[in-house]
């Protein structure tokens, strides 16, 4: 396949490593932002392809790991009114809550699908005009023009029963906080690919200024993300601190407009809470006040909720970087993707799920 193959081919693979082998000279910790990321390295097991003085560590780039606990406590008590039809990805399903998931939710006898787009539940909510649907708009950058789109669609389309249930993060802001973080370990960033597709990486100069950092827009096939990891240590063994993009056949600098634009139409920035980090300032979306009655959290008042995470769950500290999964007494042992304790052993892209499918142990 055109611009896949090509990008797993083991010569060029070979040829990026002898490449990198030869660059680095002294120790470098290096994060990719991107849970997708971090799955392709475990699976293809690029990280243990390279020198031993380069350490990759996990970031917080996967939407259903960061989802907050308070949030999937929200959608569980809406998802659980009668005349709700509750329409979420698939992996939101496991996501546990303090008090269960949404396939228990389901398994109680209320309404939840699994849906493919958001526009599917705008189509949903056309089909049943006498029930409230609902979808879960969780993401980065990457889905919020599909889930602005579905509101002006649904605004268009006329339709007073179908909302939004929103939980959009940002990727810069997130970045800022581990890198100010006084336990920072990251010396240089992996950027997600397709965040940059949407947004550019014009957002990324200031960071990598600031914190003195390189950042390399970097994109999910083996070569793609060697040849990122490349151009990060060249920057670091440089003493530079430039964003660089290594994944030009699809991202450039200013990004998408027009998703942009939709994007700008719907949602304001807002603070947001981050599962296992706490509140980032500025790191979310919200819908603006004229599309409030697509807004699910003003449509039902749920009662103050007081979410309880797992005592044991460290996902965290693993989320900016601190530790791996590994470090963490109930992984695969307590913890498994069939009795998860913390998102990120449920998603596809989480850090622990990567870890345990792919038998990872250091
Ligand atoms: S292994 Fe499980 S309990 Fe440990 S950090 Fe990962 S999700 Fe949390």
């Amino acid at each position: 396949m055109k611009y896949l193959a090509e990008f797993r081919n083991s010569k060029l693979v070979s040829g990026v490593i002898d490449e990198i082998t030869r660059t680095v000279s002294q120790p470098w910790v290096i994060m990719e932002i991107c849970g997708g990321q971090t799955h392709s390295i475990m699976k293809y097991g690029l990280d243990q392809l390279l020198p031993d003085n380069i350490e990759l560590v996990h970031g917080p780039g996967c939407p259903v790991c960061v989802t907050s606990l308070e949030m999937i406590d929200r959608a569980l008590a809406i998802a659980s009114q009668p005349e709700v039809i509750f329409t979420s990805y698939g992996d939101m399903l496991r996501v546990p809550g303090s008090q269960g998931d949404l396939f228990s939710v389901r398994a109680s006898g209320k309404d939840v699908r699994v849906v493919y787009s958001v526009l599917d539940a705008v189509k949903i909510a056309q089909d049943n005009p006498s029930k409230l649907v609902v979808f879960f708009a969780i993401g980065f950058e990457t889905t919020a023009p599909a889930n602005a789109m579905s509101v002006l669609q649904a605004q268009k389309l006329g339709l007073d029963n179908f909302c939004l249930l929103v939980s959009h993060v940002r990727v810069p802001p997130a970045m800022n906080l581990i890198l100010g973080s006084p336990s920072n370990r990251v010396q240089g960033f992996l950027a997600a690919g397709h965040v940059c597709t949407v947004m550019g990486y014009w957002e990324y100069v200031p960071i990598a200024q600031k914190y003195k950092v390189p950042i390399v827009v970097t994109g999910f096939e083996p070569v793609d993300i060697l040849q990122g990891i490349l151009l990060t240590i060249r920057e670091l063994e440089h003493k530079s601190n430039d964003v660089k993009n290594a994944y030009s056949r699809v991202v450039n600098y200013r990004g998408n407009k027009p998703a942009q634009n939709i994007i700008e139409q719907v949602f304001i920035e807002c603070d947001q809470k981050w599962r296992g980090i706490g509140n980032i300032p500025g790191s979310g979306w919200r819908l603006k006040p004229a599309f409030v009655k697509y807004n699910a959290e003003d449509r039902f008042h749920v009662e103050e909720i007081k979410p309880t995470e797992s005592p044991l769950c460290i996902s965290g500290q693993i989320l900016q970087g601190l530790v791996k999964p590994i470090n963490c007494p109930a992984f695969a042992n307590q913890c498994s993707p069939e009795h998860p304790l913390g998102a990120t052993m449920v998603s596809s892209e989480g850090a622990c799920a990567a870890y345990y499918r792919y038998g990872r142990s250091k």
